[in-house]
């Protein structure tokens, strides 16, 4: 049996999955597995696509070191105990920089290239370039593709690519990527099944996760995000700020001491739902708790929702549909309620009946648009562009 492996590399863990190649272009899920706690408390889990336990095991510390020790420890698993050896692997790589308007197949050169844009993603790029170095290097043969969050965002026109700064920085890189985009990508897919004519449209997708942001898509194609140069802009997040004045940024450097790399943590990991709340970075949490702290960062986040709704609306110049997706958006019947409430202006109507049970359709027949909620899959966007793009040259701007 033909399989893909698909790995996502974190700070201190490294996740994937393996899919079964199943005639031309079919994919199979197979395993689902994870090591975490690199570095510290190293432990290997992976399940089958029933989530049935095929292992738990735990490491010494020193042993699994990084990230890309914690790869192969998992890949000799496969290899050695389930006798999986892929065909290829797809990784998920956050920053594909201006150029990368596609997967692409990896050699020596193109890892130094996107080596390059680990300075605009300093949190996940050297990550994500980790295992790719360290399967390049012992299995030289193995084909490897990467699959970029930025790159269904490089459609977008110059006016949602640029900031107002000289032209030298945008040169420099410094625009407005978008991320996300492998999630955008898979449900721009799903709709074209699920609503062809609808596909072809205005819609807004709100990916709503620990990560949040929003895609504003014209024709299938991305035309605007809520995230930016980083992935710290837009949406108010489980721990990031979410849009932010730049002068709140000036005055804690300048103002409260704070140096470059404090401010970075804070803005990633102290803000957002868990800096508003002082409660939690977990919606769940959130939703269960009663104190007024949770409630505001609760209602903070859907005010947001809904202002973001208006500005890619008006970048769409009108709306045909609005699609949930990822954690919160597939699973709160809540935030979803009350989100439609938000856009109840535009015309959204909500099926409270459907939206408790998680319909794909929620909104109800006297909606101006329809609303959706379509699950999200980034590991299998990545197993389809790997798979395409083994016969395929890469695609580059
Ligand atoms: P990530 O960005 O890490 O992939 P997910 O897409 O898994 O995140 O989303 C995680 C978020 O989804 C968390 O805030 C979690 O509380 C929320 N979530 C998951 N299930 C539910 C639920 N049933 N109700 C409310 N929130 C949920």
């Amino acid at each position: 049996m033909d399989t893909i492996l698909v790995v996502n590399a974190g700070s201190s863990s490294v996740k994937f999955q393996v899919f079964s190649v199943e005639g031309a272009s079919g994919l199979g899920r197979q395993m689902k597995g994870q090591v975490d706690g690199i570095g510290h408390q190293p432990r290997l889990r992976v399940s089958d696509a029933r989530g049935v336990s095929l292992v738990d095991r735990t490491y010494p510390a020193e042993t699994i070191s990084d990230v890309a020790a914690g790869m192969n420890i998992a890949g000799e698993w496969l290899r050695e105990e389930q006798a999986i050896s892929p065909i290829a692997v797809g990784h998920r790589v956050v920053h594909g920089g201006p150029d990368y308007s596609g997967p692409v197949l990896i050699d020596h050169d193109v890892v130094t290239r996107l080596a390059q844009f680990a300075s605009l993603a300093p949190l996940h790029q050297p990550h994500n370039l980790a295992p790719i170095r360290s399967i390049l290097n012992n299995f030289p043969n193995m084909p490897q593709v990467a699959c970029f969050d930025t790159a269904f965002h490089r459609t977008h026109g110059p006016l949602a690519d640029h900031y107002a700064i000289p032209d030298d920085l945008y040169k420099l890189g410094i625009r407005r990527y978008g991320f996300h985009g492998l999630s955008y990508e898979y449900i721009a897919n799903r709709l074209a099944e699920a609503a062809p004519e609808i596909s072809h449209g205005r819609v807004i997708i709100a990916h709503l996760g620990n990560g949040a942001s929003m895609c504003a898509l014209r024709d299938g194609l991305s035309c605007e995000s809520t995230m930016g140069f980083t992935a710290l802009d837009g949406l108010p997040m489980g721990t990031r700020s979410g849009q932010i004045d730049p002068g709140v940024v000036l005055y804690l450097l300048n103002e409260r001491g704070m140096s470059g790399p404090d401010v970075q943590k804070f803005l990633y990991n102290e803000c957002g739902l868990k800096g508003l709340s002082g409660i939690s970075s977990d919606m769940r949490d959130l939703e269960s708790n009663p104190d007024p702290r949770a409630a505001l960062a609760i209602e903070y986040f859907i005010y947001r929702i809904g202002l973001n709704a208006g500005m890619l609306a008006a970048a769409l110049q009108g709306l045909d549909a609005f699609v949930f997706t990822a954690g919160i958006g597939e699973n709160s019947v809540r935030i979803r309620s009350k989100v439609v409430e938000r856009l109840s202006w535009l015309g959204a109507k909500l099926d409270p009946e459907r939206n408790e049970r998680h319909a794909q359709c929620i909104s109800s027949a006297a909606s101006r648009f329809p609303i959706y909620i379509i699950p999200t899959d980034e590991e299998a966007m990545i197993a389809q562009h790997t798979l395409a793009t083994l016969g395929n040259t890469p695609e580059m701007n």
